[in-house]
């Protein structure tokens, strides 16, 4: 698998728990609604409490925003759009703006990744090494296109000439979900701000203090007040009077398909706004039996399903494998699990930690409840927990019926379902079979086979003999219930603007 290069090679410093306890501890976050540049409370003058799910601590209150803050979020964005301060300046300008906020984020990425593990429970090294890098060269990758793009002109005749040119929309309004919460809000804010909208992002409600510190540092890095602001809040709060505002021109949202489907209905009952979803998925993990490295494709199955224990939109949460090497695999990912350390997410050698919040365990326990019903078998884990622990170990459950409810529905928890395949025609039909289509990987050592897969598999992504390959140089999105809207890559500038046709007659 090829690595993606950080801005910071080499910096990725762990320290030990101690460290990172009293940091957490020392930590006094940012948690009013960012307005215009400046923090300020809500109007209602309510908070929420902000709940580690590490520890059950209040890290801190959160502002809870509700109409009137999006109506003062949206309007101050309007007017830095319609004033030009943003969308007009120079290009050259804009690119340092962006390049400087990226340098930011870089150098403040030790404390960008201990929001983000206290918030959402992910393991330090991962927030580190993973989250708050990728952050910083999203920014610095969008920040690079913005004057390296350029319009069209159209195949006229002589006396005439016409111009397509991107425009952008306006303000945007963007909407996202607690599993990756920096990372997401950087595939929104980054392709929105190069294209000169304006944007009011609703983070979700576990995970409100990255978006907050994100911008505090657009901020500083010049970005001029009201281009990007930042509401916390309920979704049914924040998030609705922000999907239904008339002055937000489009919505993009990451969530589930549920509050998707809400989104579709609040643009329809509103102003019709763009919107684009990203949703979820149950993304097949394919292992034919003629894969060449049952160990690479062990550890890679593991580490699909487990990171970010089992709360990723793309997780490979569902084997579909061929009988002849079940068992086999069975006891390599077993085997590897030995070595996968699940604990404290503040310990820099945790590689799985607890699920973000009472509400998602209960959810996680009560697919457990459905183990056994159609003959399913525990291969390892399976175990419910209860009161304040939050961690579900990571579990394998095997003989899983592809129409049960544990094969179509996306748990979000560190739950792998195995299905057994009888050849590859069957395996094609088993993957396809699901109302998602986020991603999709095979096994295989036939590389005719591996381009038929890859043909046939209805997914936004197919990874061959490998799995989580993803960079910002790539779109991002999925198919069927998965939504239909793609972040990241060039294309993703296309989802933030809108073309406009300009004749001049040259007569
Ligand atoms: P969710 O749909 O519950 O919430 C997402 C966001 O929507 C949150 O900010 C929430 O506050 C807001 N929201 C909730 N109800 C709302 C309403 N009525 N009106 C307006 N806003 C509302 O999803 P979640 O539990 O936060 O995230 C998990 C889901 O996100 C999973 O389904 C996962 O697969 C999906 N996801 C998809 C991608 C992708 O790129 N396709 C990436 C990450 C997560």
């Amino acid at each position: 698998m090829f690595t993606i290069p950080t801005p910071n090679p080499g910096k990725v410093v762990m320290t030990d728990l101690a460290t990172w306890e009293k940091r957490s501890l020392e930590l006094k976050p940012a948690s009013r609604i960012f307005i215009d540049g400046k923090f300020v409370d809500a109007a209602s003058g309510k908070t929420f409490d902000d709940v580690s799910p590490r520890d059950q601590r209040v890290v801190t209150k959160i502002a809870s925003g509700d109409v009137e803050d999006v109506n003062r979020a949206v309007a101050s964005g309007l007017k830095a759009f319609e004033s030009g301060v943003w969308r007009e300046m120079n290009p050259r300008d804009k690119k340092k703006i962006m390049l400087r906020w990226a340098q930011l984020l870089s150098e403040n990425y030790e404390e960008l990744a201990l929001l983000e593990t206290l918030d959402v429970g992910k393991p330090i090294s991962d927030s580190l090494s993973v989250d708050s890098q990728s952050v910083a060269r999203v920014i610095q990758w969008y920040g690079e296109t913005i004057d390296k793009t350029y319009d069209e002109i159209a195949p006229t005749p002589r006396n005439g000439l016409a111009m397509i040119t991107r425009e952008p929309l306006g303000v945007i309004g963007a909407v996202v979900p607690w599993n990756y919460p920096m990372i997401i809000t950087s595939w929104k804010v980054g392709p929105a701000l190069a294209m000169g909208n304006s944007i009011v992002v609703k983070p979700a409600e576990n995970s409100s203090l990255s978006a907050l510190r994100m911008a505090e540092l657009a901020i500083e890095a010049g970005l001029p007040e009201g281009v990007f602001n930042v509401v916390p809040g309920l979704g049914a709060e924040a998030g609705q009077a922000l999907a239904r505002h008339m002055d937000v021109a489009k919505l993009a949202f990451t969530g589930s398909g549920p509050t998707g489907r809400k989104m579709l209905q609040y643009a329809a009952e509103s102003n019709m706004k763009q919107v684009s979803l990203e949703l979820g998925g149950k993304s097949p993990h394919v292992v034919l039996k003629d894969c060449v490295d049952l160990d690479a494709a062990a550890s890679t199955i593991a580490w699909g399903i487990y990171y970010n224990s089992g709360q990723t939109c793309n997780a490979g949460s569902r084997i579909i494998v061929e009988r002849e090497v079940k068992d086999e695999l069975f006891a390599k990912i077993t085997k590897f699990l030995d070595e996968f350390k699940v604990g404290d997410p503040l310990d820099p050698k945790t590689m799985m930690g607890p699920l973000v919040s009472k509400l998602q365990r209960d959810r996680v326990n009560s697919y457990l409840d459905l183990i056994g019903e159609n003959g399913e078998e525990v291969v390892f884990g399976g175990e419910k927990t209860t009161g304040d622990d939050l961690t579900i170990k990571p579990t394998l459950i095997a003989n899983v019926k592809n129409t049960s409810r544990l094969a179509q529905e996306e748990i979000f928890g560190p739950v792998l379902v195995a299905i057994d395949a009888k050849d590859e025609e069957d395996a094609i039909k088993l993957a396809n079979q699901s109302e998602y289509g986020l991603a999709a990987a095979v096994w295989t050592g036939n590389v005719a086979r591996a381009h038929r897969f890859a043909r046939r598999l209805r997914a936004g992504t197919v990874w061959v003999n490998t799995f989580d390959a993803l960079d910002v140089i790539t779109p991002f999105g999925g198919f069927k219930g998965s939504g239909s809207g793609r972040d990241k890559s060039l294309h993703a500038l296309d989802a933030y603007s809108a073309l406009k046709t300009t004749w001049v007659d040259l007569s």
